[in-house]
């Protein structure tokens, strides 16, 4: 589907063989991984290092999520049995939008840089992917008129998780995203089951996210 050349083919595949020897992921996801292309999503520059298992800078100030990282919450939001909806805070480049576009009938998806979400929906429209629809906008307030989602997913680390997010979750559903640690420096990716009563809370692994910021920064 994403035509792609035989050399970042082969070093995707690599990588992805080595995602599939840490058991992150089920095999329906690491065929996705195996399919989206990352280097579409950096800067020319630094594209021969997109098939490393690391962070990389997109420009202002934020970056690429490491591979294992979406490979772990690609895999969290694919466990929920109806994914009909996902709503995404932090498109950044937009390559976890891109591997959720494979999941779910329709992604949502907020950044609050308005060049890099320009940036973004280029990259998506490039690769044919026309299943998103994006917001710029401060996403602490989710994005309430197509809530409910079956999965929210935010790629930025607040405080706490923010109270309209959780509201926008579907019964069944799960919303994931790294939070500040209360205790001891650093950030856990965390997950929330919604269930009739509750939220049910497991914590997925230590991580080190960019900050959830207050308001927009648009383009001079
Ligand atoms: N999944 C993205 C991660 C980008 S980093 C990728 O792989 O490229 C996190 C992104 O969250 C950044 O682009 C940052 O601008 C955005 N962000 C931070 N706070 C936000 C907020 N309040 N609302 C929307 N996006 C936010």
């Amino acid at each position: 589907m994403f035509g792609s050349g035989m050399t970042s083919a082969s070093a995707r595949g690599r990588l992805v063989d080595k995602l599939a020897a840490q058991n992150l992921a089920t095999p329906e996801v690491l065929e996705i991984l195996r399919e989206v292309p990352r280097h579409v999503f950096v800067d020319e520059a630094i594209a021969h290092r997109a098939y490393d298992d690391t962070v990389l800078p997109i420009g202002f100030q934020q970056t690429i999520s490491q591979p294992t990282i979406v490979a772990m919450m690609t895999n969290a939001a694919a466990g929920v049995a109806d994914r009909s909806r996902a709503l995404e805070i932090g498109t950044g480049c937009g390559y976890q939008t891109a591997v959720l576009s494979r999941l779910f009938d329709e992604v949502y998806t907020v950044e609050r840089i308005e060049p890099l979400q320009l940036r973004a929906r280029r990259t998506l429209a490039n690769l044919e992917i026309t299943n998103v629809t994006f917001k710029f906008a401060d996403g602490h307030d989710g994005w309430p008129e197509y809530s409910p989602f079956n999965v929210v997913i935010g790629t930025a680390s607040a405080e706490e998780v923010p109270t309209s997010l959780c509201n926008q979750v579907a019964l069944d559903g799960r919303l994931i995203m790294p939070v500040d640690n209360q205790v001891y420096v650093g950030q856990s990716l965390v997950q929330w089951e919604r269930t009739e009563s509750t939220f049910r809370k497991s914590n997925l692994c230590g991580v080190r996210f960019v900050p959830m910021l207050r308001g927009v920064e648009a383009t001079p």
